[in-house]
């Protein structure tokens, strides 16, 4: 299979070859032209990095922007109001069509009603909403303002969001009266009311404002609760955006919390959203004048805060934002939005691409997908076999996949091949992007380059999107991510590989990589063995602490829907199918066929509970896991089995 860029491709990418040169000869020179090229600055910055109090970065310093203006006033002053800023598609088929005109006055009006609240500039607020116009209106009504925003996951519960409010002191909670999951109506402010409802409340929320979503009915705390279609649909519709310093915050978010308690990371405005439109022009090769964009995440995560709200509304992009899950109300849901659409380029995460693959290929086939050109992938690793599936089912065999490596932290995409320049590698995310420099260490911390010997992930230069902090806990950003290998190193906290042909692979969470017999072994390299059976449709691998070896590879697989499990014999047959990919070291001790794996909200596999699981302990804290049931399935099974 050739994986080489076509030269139509090339001839038309914003990414060049070119630029990995430009950045490896002059770092700041690179960003701050990048800088100056993709965003509007009220003046100009003198400074591009000041790293003299490291790790706590500044960069672009001494200019001021307004993150909103740039977002969405200059398309309009540029002439491109009735460009379509968003398609939005609801869950129930309610359709929207917002122009970047429109945009820049529902923004104006919300922004002027948080004012009406008391907003200030360095106010925060909350934002706990599904994915509907408003949310990327409140968000950008809050940049407008200087207010950091802090998104909360729709899908968390009252507890989560108690933490999550008090932890940034949010002024302002901007909701919904409920949300559409699955064809129902599901309510969303009586978590706020019950998050805000604690002892004798005396907390930081002055005011919940409450879009009407589902009409479901809510209860009301007058004085405190207002409706957005009474102090936000009469405001004026414009709005002066004041400029803001360079390294304002533009907003808190959580991580996920796959490997632990998820943390506060902090980002701000000029370098965030210097990368954030630099990747979605060179990555996803998005042309804000011919492209229609599609990213499936929550903006409850960073993937959509990234790539739905600030890099592709900053390059004036027109993008699709759906409500719903992918099978509702029928599981070519997403395929039939891409042919309403002609959306040309989508991102997703393999956990939806690993479920489409097991609602099979004839699906996707029933739609005229042939507008997509390119394809993205964010969140895991990708299976190989994922990966060939994506881009024969989806990709018309021909598009582009950008696999993307970053994080929460990162704010933006740091590892990932640039289509129309990178020849592709399944599986792989390959190479720094320009501006951006990884290595892997040893257990000494030092860099190595030899092929398939597994280390970790580190970042050896300051990039304009990165984490500023994690809110509230200076120390615990220097602990979390610069001190495993020294103030020299990022470290990510994800175990990598090159191979033989320099490309990088990620191999999962460092804490999950698995010493067997003297032998490091990856999980996600196990998995992909395992997803590359017919039979199997999804993998986890964890290590169990065993007698003999130190630790036992222990895998939770799911069958494909066609497969029949035979039980002992299908066990057997993936065990040594494992052994026959990678080698008998890696062959599992075990392998459980579970109806499903614990996943985050996020769609992220948490094998930290697995491996309690596996080692016979009581299960670790389930709180974002999206469906706390699926532990009790897993250990019924184990219980069953022996
Ligand atoms: P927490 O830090 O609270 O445990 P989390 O790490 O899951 O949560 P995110 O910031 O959403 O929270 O996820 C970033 C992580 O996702 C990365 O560190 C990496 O492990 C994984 N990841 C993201 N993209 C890729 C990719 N393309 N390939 C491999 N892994 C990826
Ligand atoms: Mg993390």
């Amino acid at each position: 299979m050739d994986l080489s860029p076509s030269p139509e491709f090339t001839a038309q990418a914003n990414g060049t070859a070119q630029m990995y040169d430009d950045a490896a000869a002059d770092h700041e020179g690179f960003w701050a032209a990048q800088a100056r090229e993709r965003i509007s600055w009220a003046s100009d910055f003198d400074t591009t990095l000041d790293w003299s109090e490291a790790p706590f970065a500044k960069w672009f310093v001494g200019g001021t922007l307004n993150v909103a203006y740039n977002c969405v006033d200059r398309h309009v002053e540029a002439g491109n109001g009735d460009r379509v800023a968003i398609h939005f598609e609801g869950e129930g088929g309610d359709t929207r069509t917002i122009t970047y005109a429109d945009l820049q006055k529902e923004v104006a009006k919300a922004a002027n009603a948080l004012t009406s609240l008391g907003v200030e500039k360095g106010d925060r607020v909350a934002v706990y909403m599904p994915m509907i116009p408003e949310t990327v209106v409140t968000m950008l009504a809050c940049a407008r303002l200087g207010a950091p925003h802090s998104v909360i996951f729709g899908g968390f519960s009252a507890e989560a969001l108690r933490t999550r409010i008090d932890d940034a002191e949010a002024k302002v909670v901007v909701t919904t009266d409920g949300q559409f999951r699955r064809g129902k109506p599901a309510p969303l402010k009586a978590a706020v009311d019950a998050a805000l409802d604690v002892g004798s409340d005396d907390g930081p929320v002055k005011s919940v404002l409450v879009v009407r979503r589902t009409e479901g009915d809510v209860d009301w705390t007058e004085g405190r609760d207002v409706w957005w279609h009474d102090v936000v649909d009469d405001q004026p519709d414009t709005h002066e955006a004041q400029p803001m310093d360079s390294e304002h915050p533009l907003f808190i978010l959580y991580t996920s919390g796959t490997t632990g308690k998820p943390k506060g990371i902090f980002h701000t405005s000029g370098g965030y959203l210097t990368q954030a439109a630099y990747t979605n022009a060179v990555v996803h090769d998005v042309h804000p004048e011919t492209d229609v964009y599609w990213c499936t995440a929550d903006v409850g995560w960073v993937t959509g805060h990234s790539y739905i709200v600030y890099g592709p509304l900053a390059n004036g992009a027109t993008q699709v934002l759906y409500e719903g899950t992918p099978d509702t109300p029928h599981q070519g849901r997403w395929w039939e939005i891409i042919e309403k659409y002609g959306v040309s380029v989508f991102y997703t995460a393999p956990t939806a691409i690993r479920a489409c693959m097991k609602w099979g290929a004839d699906i996707p086939q029933k739609f005229d997908l042939s507008s997509v050109r390119v394809l993205g992938s964010v969140g895991e690793p990708i299976n190989p076999e994922a990966w060939l599936w994506y881009r024969k089912h989806i990709g018309n065999d021909t598009a582009p996949i950008v696999d993307t490596w970053w994080q929460t932290e990162t704010g933006a995409i740091m590892i990932s091949p640039l289509p129309g320049v990178t020849t592709l590698e399944p599986g792989s995310a390959q190479k720094p992007i320009p501006g951006i420099s990884a290595e892997i260490l040893d257990d000494d911390g030092n860099p190595f380059t030899e092929p398939e010997k597994v280390g970790y992930l580190v970042l050896t230069k300051p990039w304009p999107s990165m984490l500023r902090g994690i809110w509230g806990d200076p120390e615990r950003y220097k602990e979390t991510y610069w001190s495993r290998f020294g103030e020299k190193y990022y470290f990510a906290g994800d175990g990598a590989k090159y191979d033989g042909s320099g490309n990088i692979w990620l191999l999962g969470r460092v804490d999950d990589v698995m010493n067997v017999s003297g032998h490091r072994l990856s999980t996600a390299e196990i998995e992909s063995a395992l997803v590359s059976h017919p039979s199997v449709a999804e993998a986890a691998v964890v290590g169990a602490t065993d007698e003999q070896t130190g630790q036992a590879v222990c895998a939770f697989v799911i069958l494909r829907g066609d497969a029949e499990d035979h039980g002992e014999d299908t066990v057997q047959e993936l065990r040594n199918h494992v052994a026959q990919q990678i080698g008998p070291i890696a062959k599992p001790r075990q392998i459980m066929v579970v109806p499903e794996l614990p996943k985050t909200r996020s769609g992220k596999i948490m094998r930290r509970l697995l491996r309690d699981v596996a080692e016979n302990r009581e299960v670790g804290d389930v709180t974002t896991l999206a469906d706390s049931s699926v532990m009790n399935l897993i250990q019924d099974g184990m219980a069953k089995d022996s």
